[in-house]
């Protein structure tokens, strides 16, 4: 009987490590994407340098691009 009410939780605390751990992997992926299809970004002030342009130096901090 004992046995019985030790097991749920157990269970419970396995369920929640999947849970993140799934949250955790699908979240980098989601990263993973992002960085891909979003436009370049200035390294050093994080402003998106837009595609359609042949900027080399950002705009903002004048840090180079390429
Ligand atoms: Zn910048």
């Amino acid at each position: 009987m004992e046995e019985n009410n030790n097991k749920k939780p157990k269970e419970e605390k396995n369920i929640l490590d999947d849970i993140l751990a799934n949250a955790i992997s699908s979240t980098q992926k989601y990263k993973e994407m992002n960085a891909g299809l979003e436009t370049k970004k200035c390294s050093g002030c994080g402003a998106a340098r837009p595609d359609d342009t042949n900027l080399q130096y950002c705009d903002f901090c004048g840090n180079q691009f390429y």
